[in-house]
């Protein structure tokens, strides 16, 4: 049985974790659907490693629930964990052993028939780009190469959830556009959760993103809806012969400006009033040398740094 489109494959309800008397995370909800790709962010010590690995069977909540596709993780463990593949953040890869044999040892971990294990190896090498490198050693791989066999192993067994702690860490920009566009194609056909510290790459991947603070969600929204409610609210103006500021303040749907140097401006919208048109036709008219003028891109970065502003020290 596998989970129809559109279908809950994790629903977690009131997750909880104590460390002593330090609440690592406290009682949050998730849920996700087939299909979606969730970004999971938050500062360091958010709590995000404990949340994933309580989603994956890894260490036991102090309290709440968790439903993989419809089982309770905590009384069907070994049927829930069948449906979940995990990467962790430190993936255990024997140096010694070749991309064929570690694969296969992963395929029997995860419970799949004996008679099927091959052409799950070959399958999950295949999806992830491996298919020549089956004979070569862990340990002489690049880490490119080492993350993608680590996504390998997370998802030789084909699971309905697959999650990701930061996938992308420590590799070059070519390896990270590799290993995003693999996690996008992944999100096709499987539920993916990847938490990153890279606020692009959770525009650039994900369906959905939630923001993780001191163990609670403090936001929970698609991508979609982030930029439609964050977008087109500034823009980067740049002006050969700039007029005052007051005056730049002064056209209708404008709610300040700052100068960023002599020539370039960051201007903010009123809510819901995207003003890019009459300042291009204000500078048209007055001759204010119009070279520039673009939508500032930090929306998830904005939503980040005002909700996790205040660090605690643990
Ligand atoms: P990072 O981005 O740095 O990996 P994170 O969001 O994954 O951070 P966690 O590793 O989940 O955060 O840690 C959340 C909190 O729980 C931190 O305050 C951490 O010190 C604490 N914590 C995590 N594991 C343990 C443990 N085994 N014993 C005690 N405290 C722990």
């Amino acid at each position: 049985m596998s989970a129809e489109p559109g279908a809950a494959t994790i629903e977690a309800r009131g997750l909880t974790r104590k460390f002593g008397a330090h609440t690592a995370v406290k009682g949050i909800d998730l849920e996700l659907k087939r299909g979606e790709v969730l970004g999971f962010l938050g500062p360091n010590g958010a709590g995000k490693t404990t949340t994933m690995q309580m989603l994956t069977g890894n260490l036991a909540p102090t309290g709440g629930a968790i439903n993989i596709c419809g089982i309770d993780l905590l009384e069907a463990p070994v049927a829930a964990k069948a449906r979940i593949g995990y990467l962790p953040e430190h993936p255990p890869l024997y140096r010694e052993f070749t991309v064929d044999e570690y694969l296969l040892l992963a395929a029997k971990l995860h419970r799949v028939p004996r008679a099927r294990c091959r052409e799950a190896v070959e399958t999950s090498k295949r999806r992830c780009g491996l298919a020549n490198s089956g004979a070569k050693l862990l340990g002489t791989l690049s880490r490119g190469f080492q993350q993608r066999v680590g996504i390998a192993q997370a998802i030789v067994h084909g699971p309905d959830v697959v999650i990701l702690d930061e996938p992308t860490v420590g590799l070059d920009p070519h390896q990270i556009r590799e290993i995003r566009s693999l996690i996008r194609e992944l999100g096709g056909k499987h539920s993916v959760i990847l938490s990153t510290h890279i606020l692009p790459e959770v525009e650039a991947v994900c369906d959905r993103v939630q923001i993780l603070h001191h163990g609670n969600v403090v936001y929970g929204d698609t991508i979609a809806a982030l930029k439609r409610s964050r977008g087109g609210s500034a823009v980067l103006l740049g002006l050969q012969r700039a007029p005052s500021l007051d005056t730049l303040a002064a056209i209708p749907g404008i709610a300040q400006v700052h100068a960023v140097s002599p020539v370039l401006f960051r201007v903010d919208f009123r809510p819901h009033d995207d003003a890019t048109e009459r300042l291009a036709a204000q500078a048209a008219k007055n001759d204010w040398g119009l070279f520039q003028i673009s939508p500032v891109h930090t929306s998830l970065e904005d939503v980040f740094v005002q909700l996790t502003r205040h660090e605690e020290v643990d």
